[in-house]
């Protein structure tokens, strides 16, 4: 008698989680799994966490060395918010300090698996920029490799290429990309030739059914404009992390109008980037629906910013408690930006 009660207790404590296992696994397997992005409070560095449908992970830069302050904030948004237990790929997408800073104690926080970079610093100084050069070589060890222009990051159900490594540009167009309307190209002003760390700057294009999302790290203005005149090499995307931060070494007009984003993310600080001349390019682009940005910009007037309710933060640096942003995007091609500061989301659809 009491055998068989303890049996029957035993089968239904194992049809139930039988049933607990299915509902997770559909949760899982099944097609509401979103690709997300975040964009963590780097204080005008970068460090972006993509996290495709199917859980992989690539995160591109990782902010400032900082008392380890971005390695943290990164490290919370990825396993508290994310779920993540590795980091499968990182790009580090130039040895700039706002950029491979966090590397060192990222590293000791959570695993990374490959470390993709554009080959070893031109900017190896002696100074701090060469404390990070060899912080980076010792995390990364014998995980590096250098993509090249047209590879694939192969995260699983995401079509992501790369278009920018070394100074060099993906030479035919993609994404529907080709020639660019003749006046949008008639002699574009330039700026100082870069072969330093900005322009070598690891950049891509990442592809989920109709969405499209580019970033491009720190590439600078005339790379910019190489990358769009005389043919759009690159189509029109949804999403674009505007380049650099914002700060005017970059945001040629000629770039920002061609590949006419539906949304723009700035990932300025409140004093780097943020350049009103810049807010005022990205704003006035054709198609632009909205511009968000990490941080309201001390550096440029009220108004050159983008409405509050967009602005994941507001304070200065000291006072700054790193509020992201996140984008959500659906199979479908919906998607939405959340505003963690004040929880304000907007849906969009891709074209
Ligand atoms: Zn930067």
């Amino acid at each position: 008698m009491m055998a068989r009660l303890v049996r029957s207790r035993l089968a239904s404590v194992l049809a139930l989680l039988a049933i607990a296992a299915a509902v997770l696994s559909a949760q899982r397997g099944g097609t509401t799994r979103m690709l997300d992005i975040y964009w963590v409070d780097v204080e005008g560095g970068a460090a972006t966490l993509i996290v495709s449908p199917s859980g992989e992970s690539l995160l591109v830069d990782t902010g400032w060395r900082k008392d380890d302050r971005d390695a943290r904030r990164i490290h919370e948004v990825a396993t508290r918010v994310a779920g993540l237990r590795k980091i499968d790929y990182l790009i580090t997408t130039h040895f700039h300090a706002d950029h491979v800073g966090g590397v060192g104690a990222l590293s000791t926080l959570i695993p990374i698996d490959r470390f993709l970079d554009h080959g070893d610093t031109v900017e190896n100084r002696p100074g701090p920029a060469a404390d990070e050069w060899a912080i980076y070589q010792d995390a990364s060890k014998g995980k590096r490799s250098q993509p090249k222009l047209g590879d694939k990051i192969p995260l699983e159900g995401l079509d992501i290429t790369v278009v920018a490594v070394n100074g060099d540009l993906i030479p035919g167009a993609i994404n529907g990309g080709g020639p660019n309307a003749p006046e949008l190209c008639s002699d574009p002003a330039l700026k100082k030739p870069d072969n330093g760390e900005n322009g070598r700057s690891v950049g891509f294009l990442l592809v989920y059914g109709t969405f499209e999302f580019l970033d491009l790290g720190d590439l600078t203005w005339n790379k910019e404009i190489d990358m769009v005149c005389p043919v759009n090499r690159l189509g029109k995307v949804d999403l674009l992390q505007v380049n650099h931060h914002g700060m005017d070494l970059s945001g040629a007009p000629q770039f920002v109008n061609s590949v006419g984003a539906r949304v723009a993310i700035m990932n300025n600080g409140p004093r780097k980037g943020g350049i009103g001349s810049y807010l005022d390019i990205v704003k006035r682009a054709p198609g632009l629906e909205d511009l968000w940005q990490l941080h309201l910009s001390l550096v440029a007037e009220r108004e050159r910013n983008t409405a509050e309710q967009f602005i994941a933060n507001l304070d200065e640096e000291a006072a700054c408690t790193g509020h992201y942003l996140k984008a959500s995007i659906a199979p479908d091609g919906r998607y939405t930006i959340t505003n963690t500061r004040n929880n304000v989301s907007r849906a969009y659809a891709s074209r």
